[in-house]
């Protein structure tokens, strides 16, 4: 064989075939990430969404962890609400990419006297700037303070009532199974990689074998008492244990993509529950909140993992763009 190169001897370039390489589209896909908590990140952290390819995101401004005060009190969760969009229209000035946020009541730690925050959330609800209703969801163990379920169950079905009376969707976090996930020092009641104090988390309030499953159900039954609608639901932090709401439910899953040493879902686990499934509810997400170790550049990086497991370009960017886009213009 003449050689191709003026190299020495052959090298390995000469035997190929010539490879097709990698669309350009594959960099240019836009995405949409419908659940994160960006307000609480740097400057630069919500630069690295617009530098990634980020056309818009869900901002949830539910978060106890931010409550300066434990318990949490109706006016500590209005802070935070009124503490993102007071901040939103500088945030969408600064940065290449547009925001909208998710207000809502989360279960981490129990809220007294809820229902002044039930009365007030419509009128939230209401604003453009508000596209979600999130995160929300049943929670097995809280922080701090115990919220006994039956309560749980009330402020999750009466904030699905109000996504279903606005027409916007709910976000509604799961539980995460973390069994399978290596976590040095779990035991000392820490998670490096993690600003929450477990030594302050309470007993489960949910009494059964997989936790996880038990509040999915509870969710899902919260979403029927309050007429949402199926295509209306994202259940966030799916894992691959996907089979219960891809069988029983019209709902949305939601891949936590920016945090893998914590809940050890990766790309292959997407690429897996949409070869199973197909792409139709699969969404991702970062997730990603100043409280945990996160990498907004991981969603990016699954997009061009999904190529490399086999996935086409049409099915990746429904996944991260048009599912997403669908779901927050739902009526
Ligand atoms: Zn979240």
């Amino acid at each position: 064989m003449d050689p191709q190169y003026p190299t020495n001897r052959s090298i390995d370039a000469e035997q190929l075939d010539n490879t097709a390489g990698f669309p350009a589209e594959l960099t240019n896909i836009p995405w949409i990430d419908i659940h994160n908590h960006a307000h609480t990140l740097s400057w630069n952290d919500r630069e690295k969404f617009a530098l990634s390819g980020c056309e818009s995101m869900v901002m949830m401004a539910a978060a106890y962890y931010w409550t300066p005060y434990k318990p949490v009190e109706p006016q500590d969760v209005q802070y935070l609400w009124d503490d993102a969009l007071n901040r939103l229209d500088q945030i969408r000035q600064a940065h290449i990419f547009d925001a909208k946020l998710g207000i809502g009541i989360h279960t981490g730690a129990r809220v007294d006297d809820y229902e002044a925050l039930l009365e007030r959330m419509p009128a939230y609800c209401a604003l453009d700037e508000v596209a979600a209703v999130g995160e929300i969801g049943i929670t097995p163990t809280q922080h701090v303070a115990r919220w006994e379920l039956e309560d749980q169950k009330e402020v999750t079905r009466r904030q699905m009532e109000i996504a279903a009376d606005t027409g916007i969707p709910a976000v509604a976090h799961t539980p995460p199974d973390l069994s399978d996930v290596d976590i040095p020092f779990r035991e000392r009641g820490m998670i490096p990689g993690y600003e929450l104090d477990m030594g302050m988390q309470q007993e489960p309030v949910i009494d059964a074998e997989n936790e996880r499953r038990a509040a999915i159900e509870l969710d899902i039954e919260c979403k029927d008492e309050a007429g949402l609608p199926d295509d209306q639901l994202v259940l966030s932090h799916a894992d691959r244990a996907a089979s219960y709401v891809m069988e029983n439910t019209d709902c949305y899953l939601s891949y936590t993509v920016s945090y893998p040493w914590l809940l050890g879902v990766t790309p292959r686990d997407v690429a897996a529950v949409i070869e199973e499934y197909g792409p139709d509810r699969v969404l991702v997400e970062t997730d990603s909140a100043g409280i945990l170790r996160s990498d907004v550049f991981a969603f990016k990086r699954t997009i061009f993992e999904l190529y490399r497991l086999g996935l086409d370009l049409d099915t990746i960017r429904q996944v991260v763009y048009e599912n997403p886009r669908n779901v927050l213009n739902a009526e």
